[in-house]
Parts: C-alpha cells; sequence; structure tokens
C-alpha cells in the first residue's frame, strides 16, 4: 500500500510530482514537490517508490509558526521527527500510514 499519494492535475499539468502523505504528528496531509517546485520554491529529491519513500532534504512546514511547525526526515516509508516539532511525536521516528487507510 502507498504512503505517499500522487495528485494528479489533468486539468493543465501545470503542477507535476506533487505528492501527499498523512503525517501522524500533525494527523493532516503535507505535500512533497519532486518535479514541479512548490510556490516558495521548494522541491525535493524522491526515491520514486511509494511504498517506502526517501526524500531529501528534510520537510520543515510552517517554518515561521512554532505552535504549528512541523520538521522531519522521511526515510524507507518512516518519518523522523525533530526536536523543533509543535506536536507530541517529537523525537521520535514512527511509520507513515498507508493513504489509503487514514
Ligand atoms: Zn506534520
Amino acid at each position: 500500500m502507498s504512503k505517499f499519494h500522487l495528485i494528479n492535475d489533468s486539468s493543465d499539468n501545470k503542477v507535476q510530482g506533487l505528492y501527499l502523505f498523512h503525517c501522524p504528528g500533525c494527523r493532516n496531509a503535507h505535500p512533497v514537490h519532486t518535479i514541479t517546485p512548490s510556490a516558495n520554491g521548494s522541491k525535493w529529491d524522491f526515491n520514486g517508490d511509494v511504498d517506502k519513500p526517501t526524500i531529501s532534504p528534510s520537510l520543515l512546514c510552517n517554518k515561521h509558526w512554532p505552535e504549528c511547525r512541523c520538521h522531519s526526515f522521511i526515510k524507507d516509508g518512516m518519518i523522523q521527527f525533530l526536536s523543533d516539532c509543535w506536536h507530541n511525536l517529537k523525537n521520535q521516528t514512527v511509520e507513515i500510514p498507508d493513504w489509503d487507510e487514514v
């Protein structure tokens, strides 16, 4: 089962390689841009395996808002939360849930 969910924007194909995954810390979906950069220019290297995704560099969401900041490394389908996360999974490494099971 896949942990990364590819967003197909068939309407205009302007955004390619955009994936979503469920963050177990935020209980929310985070976007990962692997081909077309995000609005602020971010783009990640992705191993192409939606079942055991690895991306680099680290994923940092809501950098300027500590109350909802989420900072992690994703490797082999596991997500390692760093100490500056807002949620209580900080400093822990957990498996990313399957997209279809959430
Ligand atoms: Zn998160």
